[in-house]
């Protein structure tokens, strides 16, 4: 029946009336994997038999006539950022490359108790820096849409496997647009709450005011379904987390209504350096909402300017911090050259164990954070962050939501960046601002290029304005009809 071309919605349908059953579902969507995971490689390490297993347990329990939540049984890939009791966690590392946490990730524990069938862990780049996937220990992941091409990143793996339908679900996590950036390459749907909306405990911290997982799927619905069954307050291990407004009711209260809706677009996102392709894309789009009815107007966000600097600084800062625990000793690689002194063993394990762009980060941190230094970047980092914010709310004042594209350009080809960092950050211009000021932003196709490659929209929203981006990300879907695009592979 081609299971894997179904949405997640349509799958719970099918599920909940018994037409089909968890096993039948998670043998389809493996076999699909199976045929395209050799072009595709979204995947660090595959989950068959415990997918298969949890699938058979799912079955059982809707036989025994148990009420079961509407993700129960359907499969879903989780990045390798996120630990997964018993399961391999490796943040794509040689560091990790062992690591199976004793834990899991309170997402996790969510998902569980709605009894998904988890296939396995999606590649990435190392501990979530970089945005092309290229910087995995692993292996690249490639576009299903054009294999020569980038999936993006940092969540790279998480988007390609559901674009390659080899899982209708993914999560992700988004410190500077990791899960918005893959998910407009991939051409799927892709959210990034607003910050504290999801429980960060047991996601494997890059930077921790920054970091926030998220949802992919490939329809606003199925997205909404995911993220109604992460969210939450979670008061015994992540005090940055907040009971939200919407909490587990998005779904429920999906209306594609966008009359009268004030949408902003910023004319700092659509200037040089944005491709035609995109900005044509994109505005049309905005064409599309006026015809529903919406209110678009142009603002202005001048400061966007200021945040590529502000996000590497204080990312890279939090990053050199965080990554202070791989040291060798408590867990993960140890170099096996170490002799006896602990400085060496130090010194090789983190040398050898973390790739190139993670050693680049915690150098980069730890100058902005030494003395001398500290007033002159990081300090001024954290002034301008506010400023950030504060233009947001300015703007906010004003409209609803902000349209604005994804990235300067499509999915560009393997390679095509790898040689110059500076070239790589500078396609994150148009999503790090949203993690600087803390605010939710959906990401969603809205059209391709000459390529054949998907181009993305991206739609930001205030705090806790989750329901209404999802709202306006309906409307968009019904009026282009771009819904469950999945790659010819
Ligand atoms: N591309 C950005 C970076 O490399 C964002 C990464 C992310 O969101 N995890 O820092």
């Amino acid at each position: 029946m081609e299971l894997f071309k179904k949405t997640a919605a349509e799958l719970s349908d099918l599920l909940g009336n018994k037409e089909i059953s968890a096993v039948e579902l998670a043998k389809d969507v493996l076999a699909r994997t199976k045929s395209v995971e050799d072009k595709v490689q979204g995947y660090v390490t595959i989950a068959e038999q415990s997918a298969l297993d949890t699938a058979a347990a799912v079955d059982a329990k809707r036989a025994a006539g148990e009420s079961l939540s509407p993700l129960a049984g359907i499969p879903i890939a989780i990045k390798d950022n996120i630990c997964t009791k018993g399961t391999l966690t490796t943040c794509a590392s040689k560091m990790l490359y062992n690591f199976k946490p004793p834990y899991n990730a309170t997402v996790m524990e969510k998902l569980t108790a709605c009894d998904v069938v988890i296939t396995g862990k999606a590649n990435m780049d190392e501990f979530a820096m970089g945005s092309s996937c290229e910087n995995s220990a692993a292996h690249p992941t490639f576009n299903p849409h054009g294999l020569n091409r980038v999936p993006g990143g940092s969540s790279g793996g998480s988007a390609a496997v559901v674009a390659a339908g080899e899982v209708p679900l993914s999560l992700g996590s988004d410190t500077g647009g990791s899960i918005r950036q893959p998910a407009s390459f991939c051409g799927v749907v892709g959210l990034k709450p607003t910050y504290g909306a999801v429980s960060r405990y047991g996601l494997i911290a890059f930077a921790s005011s920054l970091d926030q997982i998220g949802p992919f799927g490939r329809s606003i619905e199925d997205a909404a379904m995911l993220l109604d069954a992460i969210t939450g307050h979670d008061p015994m291990h992540d005090s940055t987390s907040i009971q939200t407004p919407f909490e587990g009711s998005v779904r429920k209260n999906l209306k594609a209504d966008v009359k009268g809706l004030r949408i902003g677009l910023p004319k700092e996102y659509f200037g040089a350096g944005v491709s035609d392709e995109v900005r044509q894309n994109v505005m049309a789009a905005a064409e599309t909402y006026k015809n529903l009815g919406a209110e678009v107007f142009e603002i202005s966000l001048p400061l966007v300017e200021y945040a590529l600097p502000i996000y590497y600084i204080l990312s890279s800062a939090e990053a050199s911090s965080n990554l202070a625990r791989f040291d060798g000793v408590k867990y993960g690689y140890r170099t096996p050259n170490a002799g006896d002194d602990l400085i060496d063993l130090y010194v090789k394990s983190r040398s050898e164990g973390f790739g190139a762009e993670v050693q680049r980060r915690i150098m980069l941190g730890t100058y902005v954070l030494s003395s001398g230094y500290y007033d002159a970047y990081y300090k001024k980092a954290r002034a301008a962050q506010r400023k950030i914010k504060e233009e947001f709310n300015t703007a906010f004042e004003k409209c609803d939501v902000i349209l604005t594209p994804v990235a300067p350009t499509t999915a560009y080809e393997i390679g095509a960046k790898t040689k110059s960092p500076l070239e790589m950050y500078a396609g994150d211009v148009c999503t790090v601002s949203v993690n600087i000021a803390g605010l939710p932003a959906l990401v969603q196709p809205c059209g391709f290029d000459a390529n054949k490659m998907p181009v993305g929209m991206q739609l930001i929203g205030p705090r806790f304005g989750e329901q209404k981006l999802m709202n306006a990300g309906l409307a968009f879907e019904q009026a282009s009809g771009l819904k469950n695009i999945i790659a010819a592979l």
